[in-house]
């Protein structure tokens, strides 16, 4: 069994958990499953967990990249590649200081620097730590009628690629959204494709091709994302989409 849990924030107004509460999520996640990204074995005796964290904020750096190194597990980032600046004059407080609409307010996490820079993207996705997902190139709803998708699929992952040096082979769904055209092209670019959704995956194969994630962000207690009952309600989510999609087919 593979979960996939969906975090944004640390210390920030909304979509976020309190450094001190994401570390007690870490002790319990790292001592009751085995803690995987995309291309590692799956343990079969334990249950895996993918940890992921969307949008690529400075405050992922900043409090979350340390505590990866510290108690040595890897995540994924999903990076809207629009979004990113080569640096930032901003102080390491103000980037700190928005709370999360206003980091979209009038852009200003370009002048806040809000955003990871690219230079903290590279060393993230060189420590081996972080795997670098592409979320798209300027965070856009992919089952809007009115985008460039071959910009916002393709050229997220080139941009990525060309940066990183690494191949690039996962994407995150921004809004978790999509449609038949934005997924056709999707899976031709990428072998791992996540979104939100609340259900669980057999693996990185994920339900018809879709990894479903379980928002983390804003819950005191981890534990009780596992509870039985909530297990029993992933699989049921799964279980009604595997098929749904296969009618839809
Ligand atoms: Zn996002």
């Amino acid at each position: 069994m593979l979960f996939s849990l969906m975090y944004h924030h640390i210390n920030c107004d909304k979509f976020s958990n309190d450094l001190e509460i994401f570390k007690v999520h870490l002790e319990y996640l790292v001592s009751n499953y085995n803690i995987v990204t995309p291309e590692d074995i799956l343990s079969n005796r334990q249950d895996n967990l993918c940890i992921t964290f969307d949008d690529a904020y400075y405050d992922f750096y900043h409090y979350v990249f340390p505590l990866l190194k510290e108690y040595k597990i890897k995540a994924v980032l999903a990076v809207p590649t629009g979004l990113i600046d080569e640096q930032t004059t901003a102080s390491h407080t103000q980037r700190l200081s928005l709370s999360h609409q206003e980091i979209y307010q009038e852009k200003n996490y370009r002048k806040f620097g809000s955003f990871c820079t690219w230079n903290e993207i590279k060393e993230m996705s060189n420590s081996g730590y972080v795997i670098m997902a592409s979320h798209s190139h300027k965070h856009k709803d992919l089952a809007s009628s009115d985008i460039n998708l071959q910009q916002e699929i393709f050229g997220s992952k080139e941009i990525l690629e060309e940066k990183l040096g690494f191949k690039v082979e996962s994407f995150i769904l921004p809004f978790g959204r999509y449609n038949k055209e934005s997924l056709t092209l999707l899976k031709e670019h990428y072998k791992y494709i996540f979104k939100v959704g609340q259900g669980i995956n057999q693996s990185f194969s994920g339900v018809n091709g879709l990894i479903y994630r379980i928002d983390a962000d804003g819950v005191d207690n981890v534990a009780t994302l596992f509870t039985f009952k909530r297990r029993i309600q992933y699989k049921l989510k799964s279980l009604s989409k595997y098929f749904y999609d296969g009618i839809q087919k």
